[in-house]
């Protein structure tokens, strides 16, 4: 439906890079018909796709209000809200926005380059949401100095030539927040995907990179997923995909949206040119870029029902985490082996190691996935010392749980079903018409915890809901032993290194080796020693944070050592009995037989036999 509306009706913002050394962006809202009680604006506490409350209002320096050019009272409400005189319009905010947050989360302006989320910029005109928004982003003044910046944004262009400084548009508040931006002289890497065109923008000084190989490997990673949702008409759920790649030298993150993502990586994860080996740090990018784009299906457009729409000045509590993070983290690693850029071996070594991971938590006996879901705001975003000892992450366990379901609906319908089925009924239901034209700005349905339950039986005929209750609802380990082995996967137990442990996390703190996390049932936690202590010396040899382990390797099980550790600058002395590693780690390798199962082994994984 298309409906009129005058230009009078529109929400205007102006974004300049206004003092790149102080990193300051300047900003102006403009409302043409103001709400005649007095029109509230505020800034968003959160971004979708981070689960926590960030309150990004923090960061707006000053703020006035004019109305018709005379400066008019502006009350702040609360700590993200400010609600202004009244005035017959236009209404004016000005307002400068501190940017000096280097993550995919807020926004990040110096010298170098621009980035911003809308979260982190553009106020909300109450009761305006559903108007258009336009935003004309400007270069910053000195025009010389900066005459060779651009911009990568998946923001519709009105008035403005592809990655040029100009006007944006979008159809209301929710599209216009769900697109950052980025302005500087960064790279750019362009494809297609069946027929739809995707591009990465770098930022940050990258010597000699294989821009070629990251487009064929991304290309391929985009086609997979585009088909998987899709198989028959192929059609991408966007016109334009934009990956926005900030390069750093130690950095990790990703942050997804509706038809783009914002990126942090190491310069060393990206490929050079002439060096054709997949390092780690490559793969592991791959496998960033792939969970990012996944999630343009899973969470951008099947959402959570209280997703549908989000709730920006508060928690937003869902159990389904382990649903939109932990199966997203599931396919990303999968599209790798299945679009051929890893092995199968590759593979089953990543899913060993992430189950292993599982394993060394205590956490996972105490927390369910769906609690952690819950709890995402409080616990796993805002991780302590005794994070292992109480925290599930939704993203490894989650990812584990879509694991058993895919191995259990393959073996249970020898094959004619799978996960992928799932997602696929998914999509259709609630994802493919999520943004398409609605009524009077409704959003489409999001999902529930019922609802996907339901949906497992009804699409893999089988009956999964003892299942479902038991991993995700539920503290036990995953059953994936059997489930491994209907598709000629063993999983079996390494036997445990002779070696004594401690079992605690390490940080360095110059030269000292300080205990980040102690985890429960281990020696160190039997001996009493807490998170914090700065280890000193065993059996009165200094320990420093580099010889920890040789030093550690010198005595044998059953050993007892005395430790000398400081807390709060006290000397204690602590007795440690050391034992055996007590987490029972485990090997995933494939088999030959059954012949069966390494046929099912072969479909899931869609390696040639
Ligand atoms: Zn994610």
């Amino acid at each position: 439906m298309v409906s009129r509306r005058s230009s009078k009706d529109t929400v205007h913002y102006v974004i300049r890079p206004a003092d790149l050394a102080l990193h300051l962006f300047e900003v102006t809202l403009t409302i043409a018909s103001p709400d005649p009680d007095g029109q509230v604006v505020s800034l968003p506490a959160w971004i979708p796709g981070s689960y926590m409350i960030r309150e990004f209002a923090r960061n707006i320096v000053q703020i006035r209000a004019e109305c018709e050019g005379r400066k008019i009272r502006l009350t702040k409400l609360d700590k993200h809200s400010w609600k202004a005189a009244r005035c017959d319009g236009p209404l004016q905010l000005h307002y400068e926005v501190y940017a000096w947050d280097l993550s995919v989360r807020a926004a990040h302006l110096d010298q170098t380059h621009g980035f911003f989320n809308g979260t982190s910029t553009f106020l909300q005109a109450h009761g305006k949401e559903d108007l258009p928004h336009v935003v004309d982003i400007l270069p910053p003044d000195d025009g010389d100095t900066y005459a060779n910046w651009r911009v990568a944004t998946s923001l519709r262009e009105l008035k403005a030539r592809r990655h040029r400084f100009g006007t944006y548009s979008a159809d209301n508040y929710d599209e216009l927040i769900d697109h950052p931006v980025e302005m500087g002289e960064f790279e750019l890497i362009e494809f297609d995907a069946h027929g739809v065109p995707h591009e990465m923008a770098i930022t940050g000084k990258v010597p000699n990179l294989d821009s070629a190989r990251l487009a064929a490997d991304l290309k391929k990673i985009c086609e997979h997923q585009i088909a998987l949702f899709e198989p028959t008409t192929k059609r991408a759920p966007m016109d334009r995909y934009v990956f926005l790649t900030m390069v750093v030298g130690d950095g990790y993150g990703g942050l997804e949206h509706r038809a783009s993502t914002a990126l942090i990586c190491s310069r060393s994860d990206l490929p050079v040119k002439g060096q054709p080996v997949m390092s780690e740090g490559y793969r592991t990018f791959l496998g960033l870029c792939s969970h990012e784009y996944f999630h343009t299906w899973n969470v951008k457009r099947i959402k959570p029902a209280v997703f549908a729409p989000y709730d920006l000045r508060e928690e937003n509590y869902t159990p389904l985490l382990w649903l939109f993070e932990g199966f997203t983290s599931y396919y990303d690693d999968l599209t790798l082996v299945r679009a051929g850029l890893i092995d199968e071996k590759t593979y089953l070594g990543l899913l060993t190691k992430t189950l292993n991971g599982i394993l060394r938590g205590s956490g996972r006996l105490k927390q369910s996935v769906a609690e952690s879901s819950f709890d995402a705001w409080t616990k796993y975003y805002r991780q302590d010392e005794n994070a292992p000892n109480a925290v599930v992450s939704y993203y490894t366990k989650g990812s584990l749980v879509a694991l058993l379901l895919d191995l259990t609906i393959r073996a249970g319908t020898r094959g004619k079903r799978s996960l992928d089925d799932v997602m696929r009924a998914l999509w259709r239901r609630y994802g493919r018409d999520f943004y398409a034209p609605k009524l009077a700005g409704a959003f489409g349905k999001g999902v529930t915890e019922a609802d996907i339950d339901a949906l497992f039986d009804e699409i893999s005929g089988l009956s999964l809901k003892a299942l479902l209750d038991k991993a995700v609802r539920g503290t036990k380990d995953l059953p994936l032993a059997e489930a491994f082995a209907a598709l000629a996967v063993s999983m079996t137990p390494t036997s445990k290194p002779a070696k004594p442990g401690l079992e605690v996390r390490t940080r360095k703190e110059g030269n000292d080796c300080k205990l980040a996390s102690v985890h429960e049932g281990g020696a160190a936690h039997r001996a009493g020693l807490s998170a914090g202590d700065v280890l000193v010396a065993i059996d009165g040899l200094r320990v420093t944070a580099s010889n920890l382990d040789a030093t550690l390797a010198r005595y044998r099980v059953g050993d007892t050592i005395s430790l000398h550790a400081f807390r709060r600058d006290e000397l204690m002395t602590f007795s440690v009995d050391l034992k055996a590693d007590s987490v029972t780690q485990y090997a995933i390798d494939a088999r030959d037989k059954p012949l069966a199962g390494a046929k099912l082994r072969k479909a899931w994984l869609k390696v040639r036999a």
